[in-house]
This record gives structure tokens, C-alpha cells and sequence, in this order.
């Protein structure tokens, strides 16, 4: 195991806030035997585990981790056609926007507003990632997972994973009991581009208007997400002083009808979004934090907001979790109080107990 374990590693280099103390071991297998041969070690050693891709979405505590870091780097990516679908297959350690493109190439729709996530196909199912009008659990068609307790290989099916708003069971009640190992994709040859979204289709806005039945490619659509990504700072980008963070600190809220009623009583230019669930809405978590006096660039002690995008924490060089975990306790108390509405974080803690 030696080749691929290593002991007392930052956490901070494993994550892109770039903050968290050590943690006792961290893992990196490349097959599945190595992946097993880890989920034993940890047993012998009685520590507890936890997966990391990317670690673009995590936020670990000063204090470390004193258990195993896995972090599979299984590679592959393959595509079989089946009664006009597309089922493509990508290992967990791949990255995730190699497989956005791979598919994007051979004309493949389903993920193509997705382009540009940061982080590794095994972490995508996990929050149903999504952006730009498409959420993965839309395509997926099944997710190889290594059960911890069994060390069997098990293939779920979508409609087992409880995909939702930047949810799953491999969020909430799953979490700890699977290593995802690969992720199968039900895409649509030649299909076309997803545009539901306002900033894409004002992209697109002249060629719209010119002729309203004129579509993008899906390569254009890849390339239009990308440059509105990137005028947020919502890629990675180690050259952008903005890029120690997890994305999106809040997930957007999700609240009852006769609530929306009440604040567009007092707020009538709130944006309000519709939500999957009846008789609710979705809030602009972005709108909220900076109406509750939060404006882009805002700091507090070592931790501030960045100067693209009222809805993501940074850590500007020196900040702590804990410095991040305050300004973000800043935030949804005083959102609370002006609004009553409560803000939930989205990026997973690792180490806290
Ligand atoms: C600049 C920026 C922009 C972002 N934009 C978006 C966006 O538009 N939409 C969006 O949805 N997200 C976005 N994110 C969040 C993040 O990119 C996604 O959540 C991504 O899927 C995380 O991938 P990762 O490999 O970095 O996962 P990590 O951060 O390493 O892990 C995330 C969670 O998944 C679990 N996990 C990771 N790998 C596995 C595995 N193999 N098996 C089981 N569990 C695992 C971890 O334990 C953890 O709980 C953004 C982040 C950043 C930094």
C-alpha cells in the first residue's frame, strides 16, 4: 500500500478552499483492488473513512481528519449505443469536465450545461450536481458503488439514488455506506441542446432573434457555459483570487407559496423560481444574502464574499475554516432576521464532529 498512502497530509492541499488541518492518512488508489485493500486498512485500524474527489465541494475543519481519506483515482471512459441512446460509462477518478467534453465531442446531449464543474465524476451523483437548466440525475442510468461493509460491487439504478435539488441518498441517508466507483449515463445522440436558462439564451440572444428557430450546437452551448462560468468566477482558476472556495456557499431555498406571497408583499422585485415541489418556490439564495447587506467583495476578518458572486465564501490567503464557518453564520443570521428565512450550506464538512 505504500505507493499509495501517505500519512499526516494538509487538508488544505486537498481541498480548494485550501484550508483544514491534517489529516491521518489520505489514500489514493488506482484500481479496485487498491480501493479494497484501503476500506480494510481503515477496518483494521478501527478509523472511519471518508471519499474525496476534487474536494471542490468540502469544507474541513482546522482540527483535521483523524481517519483515512480515500480518494479513488480509477480512469476510464467508454460509450456503447443501445435502442437509439448513448449509455457512457466513466470511472469515478476521472475529471469531471473531461467527461462533459468527451461527450459534447461525439454529439452527445444530456450534460452539456454542466460543463466546467470542478471536481471528479464519483462526486457528482452525490449533490445531483447541476447549473444552467440540467442536473445529472437526469441522465443517469445507474452508479457502481463499493459497499463498504460487504465489499461487494453493487450497480443502483437512478431511480434508487433519491435524486433532488443538489440532494441523494449518497448525501443524506447513504452517506459513509458506499464508495462510488463509476457512473453510467443515458445520453441522446445528435439531441438537442438544453437553452431553458436566461443567461444562455441571452448568449445567444442575437442569433435568436435573427431566427427564432436557430439552435446552438452542443460544443456552442459547452463554450457559452464556460465564458458565462468564467464572467462569475465560477470555474476553477487558480490565476483568479476568487478560486479558494467551494462554489455556491447556500443552496437556494425552497419555501411555501404563502411565504413567497408575504415576502413579495414587502420585496415585489424578490426573483422567485419554480421548485419541483408542489406548491413551493424557489428563492434566489445570491438575491437574499446581498439584499441582507452582504455586496460582493464583502470581508469579514480573514474570510470575505467574492468579488464575483455574492453566493460564494472565499478564503483569500489566510483564512481558517473557522474564519469561513463565522462569515457564514454572519450571513444566515442576518438573512434570518430580514427575511425568516433560513439558509442552508451546501459544501459537506469533513472533520467536525
Ligand atoms: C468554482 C466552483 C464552482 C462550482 N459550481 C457548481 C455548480 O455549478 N453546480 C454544482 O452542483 N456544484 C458546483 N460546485 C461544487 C462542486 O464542484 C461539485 O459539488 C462537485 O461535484 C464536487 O466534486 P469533487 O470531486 O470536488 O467532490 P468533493 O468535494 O471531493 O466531495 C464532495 C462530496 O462527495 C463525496 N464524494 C466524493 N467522491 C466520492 C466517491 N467516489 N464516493 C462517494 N462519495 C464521494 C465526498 O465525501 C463529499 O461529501 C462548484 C465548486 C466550485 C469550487
Amino acid at each position: 500500500m505504500e505507493k499509495y498512502l501517505r500519512s499526516e497530509v494538509p487538508l488544505s492541499q486537498l481541498t480548494t478552499f485550501e484550508v483544514g488541518g491534517p489529516a491521518r492518512w489520505v489514500a489514493a488508489p488506482q484500481t479496485l483492488e487498491e480501493l479494497t485493500q484501503t476500506v480494510n486498512f481503515a477496518r483494521q485500524q478501527r478509523l472511519p473513512l471518508y471519499p474525496v474527489g476534487g474536494g471542490s465541494n468540502i469544507l474541513a475543519s482546522d482540527r483535521g481528519f483523524a481517519g483515512v481519506v480515500i480518494q479513488p483515482q480509477l480512469q476510464g471512459l467508454e460509450v456503447k449505443f443501445r435502442d437509439g441512446y448513448a449509455l457512457v460509462r466513466a470511472q469515478a477518478g476521472v475529471e469531471w469536465d473531461d467527461l462533459v467534453a468527451y461527450c459534447v465531442e461525439r454529439n452527445l446531449a444530456g450534460i452539456e450545461c454542466l460543463s466546467a464543474i470542478p471536481g471528479k465524476v464519483g462526486a457528482a451523483p452525490v449533490q445531483n450536481i447541476g447549473a444552467y437548466g440540467q442536473e445529472v440525475g437526469q441522465t443517469v442510468e445507474s452508479v457502481q458503488v463499493l459497499n463498504v461493509e460487504s465489499l461487494e460491487l453493487e450497480e443502483i439504478p437512478a431511480r434508487k439514488c433519491a435524486f433532488a435539488y443538489r440532494t441523494s441518498r449518497f448525501k443524506t441517508e447513504w452517506r459513509g455506506r458506499y464508495i462510488i466507483t463509476a457512473l453510467t449515463l443515458c445520453l441522446i445522440p445528435q439531441g438537442p441542446p438544453t437553452l431553458r436558462y436566461q443567461d444562455l439564451q441571452l448568449f445567444f440572444a442575437d442569433q435568436l432573434q435573427a431566427d427564432p428557430s436557430w439552435r446552438p450546437s452542443l460544443a456552442e452551448v459547452r463554450q457559452a457555459v464556460i465564458a458565462v462560468r468564467r464572467s462569475k468566477a465560477m470555474t476553477y482558476d487558480p490565476q483568479n483570487p476568487n478560486h479558494r472556495c467551494a462554489g455556491s456557499f447556500f443552496l437556494n431555498p425552497v419555501v411555501p407559496q404563502e411565504q413567497v406571497s408575504e415576502l413579495k408583499e414587502r420585496y415585489p422585485q424578490m426573483p422567485v423560481y419554480p421548485a419541483a415541489r408542489q406548491g413551493w418556490q424557489k428563492l434566489s439564495a445570491a438575491w437574499l444574502v446581498s439584499q441582507a447587506g452582504f455586496p460582493k467583495g464583502y470581508a469579514s476578518g480573514r474570510a470575505a464574499l467574492s468579488s464575483a458572486h455574492t453566493l460564494v465564501l472565499i478564503n483569500p490567503g489566510q483564512a481558517q475554516a473557522q474564519d469561513i464557518l463565522d462569515l457564514a453564520q454572519e450571513i444566515r443570521a442576518k438573512v434570518q432576521d430580514t427575511f425568516q428565512v433560513e439558509l442552508v450550506p451546501e459544501p459537506n464538512l469533513l472533520g467536525f464532529e
